[in-house]
């Protein structure tokens, strides 16, 4: 985790006690980068009173015309929806945000971006972000204050490097590339005998394959399962590269 890679980016906000509020809620939790897109005002006496001992975070706010140039060199985007959307976007849960967010702040930086008070985010602020977050709240009235929103975000972010709340250990170590190529090794001969494979027209079924399974990151045992599978489904054609049952075979 990259608490100084992770930017908190407020769209168009209209009350500057939001802006400080925000400002006051990101510091609290350990972060420091506040972006402000196209605020209302942005140094205002209640502001500073608002933002009380965060006053450094509200004062080196960076500001934006547009939310393209405040995010352009992320390499994560998550959107804050007091709403549910049906756009086709990946809507997380605060924690699995703060997974998310945690892991990629170490390769660089990764925005969060609140919508305005009265609007939110428009689709055409979310056709720039990866996923949305939406904080579970009464379904009655799910609208959070900006402020009390980028506070409950925050804490997740902060709580996912408590040492308890970490996710426990994997089970087994991850496949490593050298595993995995055995394995996909394994499977063309596989699909070559079977004749789902073929060499004529092999139409990136190979590539595809390995997009898949890298995609899921898997670990040694899940690779040992697949290998076995592999085997008893066609005998003799592991015996390259495969010496064993799986590691937790039934
Ligand atoms: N009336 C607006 C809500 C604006 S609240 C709407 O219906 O979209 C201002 C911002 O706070 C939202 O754009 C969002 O970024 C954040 N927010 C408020 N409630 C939230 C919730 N339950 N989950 C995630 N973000 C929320």
């Amino acid at each position: 985790m990259n608490p100084a890679a992770v930017r908190f980016v407020l769209f168009e906000p209209t009350h500057p006690g939001n802006v400080g509020a925000a400002a006051r809620a990101i510091k609290t939790m350990g972060f420091e980068r506040l972006v402000l897109v196209n605020p209302a005002t942005c140094q205002d006496p209640e502001a500073r009173a608002r933002a009380s001992g965060a006053l450094d975070v509200l004062e080196a706010a960076s500001v934006y015309q547009d939310l393209a140039g405040a995010v352009a060199d992320c390499g994560l985007v998550i959107g804050a929806s007091a709403r549910h959307r049906r756009l086709g976007i990946a809507e997380l849960h605060p924690r699995d945000c703060a997974r998310q967010v945690l892991e990629a702040s170490v390769t660089g930086p990764v925005a969060i971006v609140f919508g305005t008070e009265r609007s939110g985010l428009s689709n055409a602020e979310l056709d720039l972000c990866h996923a949305l977050v939406h904080i579970p709240a009464h379904p009655g009235y799910s609208s959070l204050n900006l402020a009390a929103a980028v506070q409950v975000i925050a804490w997740e972010l902060r709580a996912a490097q408590e040492p308890g709340l970490d996710t426990p250990p994997p089970e087994a170590p991850p496949a490593t590339v050298q595993d995995m190529e055995l394995f996909y090794e394994h499977l063309e001969r596989v699909l070559l005998a079977s004749g789902f494979l073929d060499s004529a027209n092999p139409r990136n079924l190979m590539r595809r394959l390995r997009r898949l399974f890298n995609r899921t990151r898997l670990d040694r045992n899940e690779l040992n399962i697949l290998r076995g599978v592999l085997a008893a489904l066609a005998p003799g054609s592991g015996e390259r590269a495969w010496d064993g049952r799986p590691n937790d075979a039934p």
